[in-house]
């Protein structure tokens, strides 16, 4: 059982952790789905250090938890680990670390 002042401790670090997802949603980086393009990502795969939309979660989840850790922005709660790996990488970054390789005419299509 957690004491009270531990209970708050908790709340005080997910409402932080909430204001740092929202402010990295906020980046132009971050406003699309690392994947499918799609507008407002509200999922994140914490590992790689990107969000994702709802059908590419759902893509990432069925690769399995040693290559894609997903988790929702809204939803679940955060560790000061997972934060600073979004912190670290976020869209921007992440896509031109895993698809420097890809040739243009096979770049994720708009949705
Ligand atoms: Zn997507």
């Amino acid at each position: 059982m957690s004491t009270r002042a531990e209970r708050s401790a908790d709340k005080s670090l997910n409402d932080r952790h909430t204001k740092i997802l929202k402010e990295l949603m906020a980046r132009v980086d971050n406003r699309r789905c690392a994947d499918c393009r799609k507008k407002d990502p509200r999922w994140a795969s914490w590992n790689l250090g990107i969000f994702v939309c709802i059908r590419c979660s759902g893509v990432h989840r069925s690769m399995g938890t040693h290559i894609s850790k997903v988790k929702s922005a809204d939803l679940d709660s955060w560790t000061p680990e997972q934060i600073a790996n979004m912190v670290r990488w976020g869209n921007g970054k992440a896509n031109q670390y895993w698809e420097y390789d890809l040739p243009p005419q096979i770049d994720p299509p708009e949705k």
